[in-house]
C-alpha cells in the first residue's frame, strides 16, 4: 500500500530531478517553444517541496492536492494549469483514505490525464505531454518500472511529430525532429515514481 509519506516522497524525487534537468528542459523549450519549460518548472516544483515540508499532509490525496494548488499558482506557463490539473484530479479521486493500493493509484492517474486532455484539448500523436503520460498509464499495470520505461519511450517518440497544441505547434512542420519539453518533464515524474516505490 502507499501512504502520504510516499506521495511526498514522489514529490519530492520530481522536484529534485526537475532541478537537475532544469537546462535540458529549457534547452528543448527553445528550438519549439520560449525556453521557459525548465524555469517553469523548477519553479512550480520548488513550491511543492516547500509547502509539502511546511505543511506535511496525511492523506495522498492532500498531498496531490497542495501540490496542484502551488504548480497551478507558481507556474505561469502552459504546463502550470496542465499538472496542476494532473495532480489536481488524481488527488481527489483518491479521496481522503490514509493508503491507496498501486491499482487505485493507476485508476487515479488515468482519470487525471483524461483531465488533462479534457483540459488542453490534446490526443495521443499531438506532440504533447500526453505522448509520455498516456503509454506510462496505460503500462502501469505492469508496474511503476515499465510505466517509466513507456514514459520515456513515448517522450522520446515525440521528435520525429508535427506539433497540434501548445506553443509549438504555431511552427507547423518545422516543430517536426525536436522532442518535446512538456513529454520530456512527464518522463521524470514518471521516473520520480518507480524511485519513490524504490
Ligand atoms: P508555455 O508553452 O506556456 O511556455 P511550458 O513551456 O512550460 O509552457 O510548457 C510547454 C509544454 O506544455 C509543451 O512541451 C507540451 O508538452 C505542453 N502542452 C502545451 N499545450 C498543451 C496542451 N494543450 N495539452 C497538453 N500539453 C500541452
Ligand atoms: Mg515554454
Ligand atoms: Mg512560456
Amino acid at each position: 500500500m502507499l501512504d502520504a509519506e510516499f506521495f511526498r516522497r514522489w514529490m519530492a524525487v520530481t522536484a529534485a530531478s526537475v532541478e537537475r534537468e532544469a537546462e535540458r528542459l529549457t534547452a528543448l523549450d527553445s528550438p519549439i517553444g520560449d525556453a521557459d519549460h525548465g524555469s517553469n518548472l523548477q519553479r512550480g516544483f520548488t513550491a511543492v517541496a516547500g509547502a509539502l515540508e511546511k505543511e506535511a499532509p496525511g492523506t495522498p490525496g492532500a498531498v496531490l492536492l497542495l501540490a496542484a494548488k502551488q504548480l497551478i499558482s507558481t507556474v505561469g506557463g502552459a504546463s502550470g494549469p496542465l499538472y496542476g490539473t494532473l495532480l489536481r484530479r488524481t488527488g481527489k479521486t483518491l479521496g481522503d483514505a490514509a493508503e491507496v493500493s498501486p491499482e487505485e493509484l493507476a485508476t487515479a492517474l488515468r482519470a487525471g490525464v483524461d483531465a488533462v486532455m479534457a483540459l488542453g484539448g490534446a490526443a495521443p500523436g499531438d506532440k504533447t505531454m500526453i505522448d509520455a503520460l498516456v503509454p506510462a498509464v496505460d503500462a502501469l499495470g505492469d508496474g511503476f518500472a515499465a510505466a517509466r520505461a513507456a514514459a520515456e519511450q513515448g517522450a522520446q517518440a515525440t521528435t520525429p511529430l508535427q506539433a497540434r497544441k501548445g506553443r509549438a505547434s504555431y511552427l507547423g512542420e518545422r516543430s517536426i525532429g525536436h522532442q518535446d519539453p512538456g513529454a520530456t518533464s512527464s518522463a521524470l515524474l514518471v521516473a520520480a515514481l518507480a524511485e519513490a516505490a524504490g
